[in-house]
């Protein structure tokens, strides 16, 4: 009894929670925040990582972890995904206009690409933000990347956005299926990344990762890089990019704007 007043007590909790996250996209409590992406060799400023925050009217700005679960049980990350795929490439056509040149990175949540309609709306996004295709980065979750989807990758790669996969982690069924995806770029996550801190065994786990990845022709995008060891040994791993609180934790639009007038070498300049 004790078990079902309580699951009946998550179920109306839940329900609640719904109710607000709709809110939340009418209200427009959504926002954006924005990391900066550093070639490691250059220095140079090559890209951005769209990540989503919610401005909760009582509880502050929270993070995609203590939401994004219950936009995606909900089926509400559909239309919120839509929403911060808009919005990411109107922020990158602004700079874009600008005359800064690097690429915007967006996630897409396992459900947002299952729905059937996906490929168009980027191309839709695309078309009416006028953001570059070039410039525009879809990050997938491995496990997104399961089942009958390579026809859709296609599709979208035809449209020239890159497919990034954000978890890359080797060993999985998908290893073999990558050379025959459009995927060009994969992240290293910030857990093998802080490993690098850790151990000679951390050290070698990413060499064995980045091996597989360059064997594949694959670009690199090391994740929460937070200290200056980390980005040597990277480096020496001949990882080419490089995101994490090191260089800058993320920050709205307007911050990244000032970031770039201040940093000294970056790919994007004025042309
Ligand atoms: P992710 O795509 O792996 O994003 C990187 C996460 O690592 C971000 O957390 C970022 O703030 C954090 N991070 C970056 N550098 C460092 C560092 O040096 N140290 C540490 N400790 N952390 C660092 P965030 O913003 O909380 O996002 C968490 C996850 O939420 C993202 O992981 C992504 O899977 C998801 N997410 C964020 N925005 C969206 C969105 O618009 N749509 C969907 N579907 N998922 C999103
Ligand atoms: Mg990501």
């Amino acid at each position: 009894m004790a078990h079902k007043s309580e699951s009946s007590g998550e179920l109306a909790k839940s329900v609640d929670f719904t109710g607000e996250l709709t809110r939340a996209l009418e209200d427009e409590q959504f926002f954006l925040v924005y990391q900066p992406e550093i070639d490691l060799r250059s220095n140079a400023f090559v890209g951005v990582e769209a990540l989503i925050r919610w401005r909760h009217p009582q509880r502050g700005v929270l993070s995609p972890d203590e939401f994004v679960p219950d936009l995606e049980s909900s089926g509400l990350i559909v239309a919120v995904g839509r929403w911060a795929l808009a919005t990411a490439c109107a922020q990158g056509a602004e700079w874009h206009d600008k005359g800064f040149r690097f690429t915007v990175s967006v996630n897409i949540s396992a459900l947002q690409f299952a729905w059937s309609d996906f490929v168009n709306e980027v191309e839709e996004v695309l078309i009416s933000s006028r953001f570059p295709a070039g410039l525009l980065v879809l990050e997938f979750a491995q496990r997104t990347l399961a089942g009958d989807i390579t026809d859709r990758l296609n599709d979208l790669a035809e449209l020239g956005v890159r497919l990034s996969i954000d978890d890359f982690e080797p060993g999985q069924s998908l290893l073999s299926d990558i050379e025959v995806l459009p995927i060009t770029i994969v992240k290293l996550d910030r857990h093998f990344v802080a490993t690098l801190s850790d151990s000679p065994a951390g050290s070698e786990l990413v060499h064995s990762l980045v091996d597989v990845a360059k064997k594949s022709k694959l670009q690199i995008v090391a994740s929460g890089i937070e200290d200056a060891e980390q980005r040597k040994r990277l480096q020496l791993e001949e990882v080419g990019v490089g995101q994490g609180f090191l260089f800058s934790k993320p920050h709205e639009a307007a911050d990244i704007d000032r970031y770039l007038e201040d940093f000294s070498i970056f790919s994007g300049k004025p042309l």
